[in-house]
């Protein structure tokens, strides 16, 4: 494993806890971690890369305040990690790599000047890394962020299409959801078709919006809630979906459930609450624990691992690293191969008597070993 650390203030900071760097990193599998602290700026950032055996590193830069550097070095070797997991399993020639920058991005955004001098900062560091790892937008960050960071340095996805990027991934991630949920519909009733299928959706943003109407073209009955009542009520005003309470949809007698809002919904409590089929939805980390996969099938639930299902976003932002540059018909075209994936997935955990999620990560860990051996 490397180490890289800009300042020595940074190492100070950071050595002065009750914890060990290196014993995290080891334990998260990291082949670099990089860090800068630069009193001008007031920029303090993590890089973390997991792998690089399938190629550059990359995930996107997650701007937030942690209540510790602890909690944000965790969080970015967690993070990373599960980037060499997705990339591998969808089949991006892309390693796992992520990066934290500490701190409010509510407030720094009041102040341009002092954003530009931090974004400068920080495509300066994302640049010494020589393109191991590539950045993108998260949680706290813009597109118009990676805009500006694509002034500084080459290593930006998810730029905007002006500038020869990809633009938002999210209308990708819900064309690779739809296609999941085709795969789904095939493996439980031996037909593609959502006709007729009643969803219910939890979470109507940027990706929830538009599953739904991918859902209303396709004929399926749906069922839609979300803590903001006014974008519910939109999207159901518009496909003529049903709305019910945020903590009632995922206790909807319906066909598929699928989670489009935050992580961890799937839990102890949640799982013998469940009425469906089956569970395909875009969130993030929707077990919230390992067990509760064995938990799903326990009560016969069909799980559609979340990293599997929402990697529309990450395989639309791989084509721009093609020769040539983006290329949105052959973009989108990958992007519903998620459903082969998706059978392949269901395959082996039928093989090897094991659940999906864990089928999913053997997957990308085969492809991974491959690579490492060819
Ligand atoms: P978003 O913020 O646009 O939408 C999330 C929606 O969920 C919002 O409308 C919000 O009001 C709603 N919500 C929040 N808490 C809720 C709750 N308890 N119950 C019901 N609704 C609730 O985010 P998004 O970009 O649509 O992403 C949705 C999820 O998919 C996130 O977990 C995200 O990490 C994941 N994801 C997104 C992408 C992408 O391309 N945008 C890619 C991969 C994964």
């Amino acid at each position: 494993m490397l180490w890289n650390v800009n300042l020595s203030r940074s190492v100070e900071a950071v050595t002065n806890r009750d914890f060990s760097l290196l014993d995290l990193a080891g334990e998260h599998g990291a082949e670099q971690v990089a860090m800068t602290a630069d009193p001008e700026t007031g920029l303090r950032a993590i890089v973390a890369i997991h792998s690089t055996v399938l190629g550059p590193g990359m995930g996107g830069t997650r701007f937030m305040a942690y209540e510790s550097e602890q909690a944000a070095l965790v969080d970015v070797l967690r993070l990373a990690r599960g980037m060499t997991y997705k990339h591998a399993v969808c089949g991006n020639d892309l390693g796992g790599g992520k990066a934290v920058i500490i701190g409010d991005p509510g407030a720094l955004r009041r102040d341009s000047r002092r954003l530009d001098a931090l974004l400068t900062g920080y495509g300066r560091f994302v640049d010494q890394l020589r393109g191991r790892y590539l950045t993108a937008e998260d949680v706290g960050t813009t597109q118009a962020d990676m805009d500006a960071l694509r002034a500084i340095t080459p290593y930006v996805t998810g730029t905007s299409e002006h500038l020869g990027g990809s633009g938002d991934p999210s209308p990708a991630t819900a064309w690779g959801v739809l296609h999941a949920m085709h795969g789904v519909a095939e493996r439980l009733w031996g037909s593609a078709s959502l006709e007729g299928r009643h969803l219910a959706v939890s979470g109507v943003g940027k990706v929830g919006a538009d599953l739904v109407r991918h859902l209303a073209a396709a004929g399926a009955r749906i069922t839609v809630a979300d803590v903001r009542p006014e974008a519910a009520a939109a999207i159901a005003g518009e496909v003529g979906a049903v709305v019910v309470a945020p903590d009632e949809i995922h206790r909807v007698d319906c066909d598929l459930f699928s989670p489009c809002a935050l992580g961890a919904t799937l839990n102890a409590t949640t799982i013998p609450e469940l009425r469906c089929a089956a569970v395909c939805g875009c969130a993030n980390n929707q077990l919230a624990t390992e067990p509760d996969g064995e938990r799903l099938a326990e009560a016969g639930v069909l799980y559609a691992p979340d990293y599997v299902v929402n990697a529309g976003g990450v395989i639309n932002i791989a084509d721009e690293t093609a020769p040539g540059g983006y290329d949105r018909d052959r973009a989108w075209t990958r992007v519903a191969t998620i459903h082969d994936t998706l059978l392949r997935v269901f395959a082996l955990a039928d093989e090897q008597a094991i659940t999906p999620a864990v089928a999913a990560d053997r997957l990308a860990e085969q492809r991974i070993a491959a690579a490492r051996t060819a």
